[in-house]
């Protein structure tokens, strides 16, 4: 994507501005809009907002939309679940770049890092629209003009993230996460859809049982029951681990 003009805001309210009476795309690391066609009237590049960070806030996690994926790689205070999902993500020089806001706003159905927080049941704060759960954001249509602030989540006892790939660059064939806290989360993503939450999961003993009900489908990269198969080995594994944090 080409942009005739690019604008660094200082201040949301600038960059509210900048967003009125005009075409406009919101800019994250910009990897993703590299490689798409077209040209925009005005990029707006959200790097002077001060949204880079990880804090800790009674007993919840918020992560800036600006911080990049080496950052939450690189962290200490995450689940273990959101560092496995951007370690899946590219190599260093990819990470160092994209950022969060990037990879929730694209509503990719590959995603690693939106199955992990699904799992996590994360909550999304918009700067014109205010806060909804990221599931819902995920699965709806909007694509809303606005800008994606901060993604919070109440921290887990134990998570994990797993995903499989035909090699190390690739998108996922197939990506589960499993979280516990209050409750037991686990979310299923690139089956190709979009990541999906296993319901009923107290009625379900194994991992073929909790994934009966996900649908899953064949593109150039598997079959759905290529997949399906690969899913319950992975859930498997992951509740093997489970064994060990009860
Ligand atoms: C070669 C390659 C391989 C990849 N492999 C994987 C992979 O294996 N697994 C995986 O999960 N991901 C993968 N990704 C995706 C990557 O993780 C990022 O999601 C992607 O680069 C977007 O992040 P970005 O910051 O560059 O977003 P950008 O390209 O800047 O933006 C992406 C979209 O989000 C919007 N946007 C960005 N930030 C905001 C904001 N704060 N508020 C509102 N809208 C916003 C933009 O307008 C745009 O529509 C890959 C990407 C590339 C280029």
């Amino acid at each position: 994507m080409r942009f005739r003009e690019i604008v660094q805001p200082t201040t949301l309210d600038e960059a509210v501005n900048e967003m009125k009476n005009s075409k406009f795309t919101v800019i994250g690391g910009g990897v993703f809009l590299k490689l798409q066609k077209g040209c925009v009237n005005k990029g707006i590049d959200l790097s002077k907002l001060g949204l880079d960070y990880i804090r800790e806030e009674e007993g919840r996690i918020c992560i800036g939309s600006m911080t990049t994926l080496r950052e939450i790689e690189k962290s200490t205070v995450l689940p273990d679940c959101m560092v496995q999902s951007v370690l899946q993500i590219g190599g260093v020089g990819l990470r160092n770049i994209a950022t969060i806001g990037g990879s929730v706003c694209g509503k990719y159905s590959f995603s690693d890092i939106g199955t992990a927080l699904i799992a996590l049941d994360a909550r999304l704060k918009f700067h014109l629209g205010g806060e909804l759960p990221m599931i819902e954001y995920f699965h709806s249509n909007i694509m809303k003009n606005d800008i994606l602030l901060e993604i919070s989540f109440k921290k887990p006892g134990f998570s994990s993230f797993k995903a499989f790939k035909h090699n190390y660059t690739d998108f996922a064939l197939v990506n589960i996460c499993l979280t516990s806290g209050d409750k037991i989360r686990i979310a299923v993503g690139a089956r190709p859809g979009k990541a999906v939450i296993i319901k009923d999961i107290n009625t379900k003993h194994n991992a073929r049982e909790l994934l009966r009900d996900v649908e899953f489908s064949s593109d150039f990269r598997g079959t759905g029951n290529y997949r399906r198969s690969v899913a319950e080995t992975m859930l498997s594994d992951i509740l093997k681990e489970g064994l060990f944090w009860k």
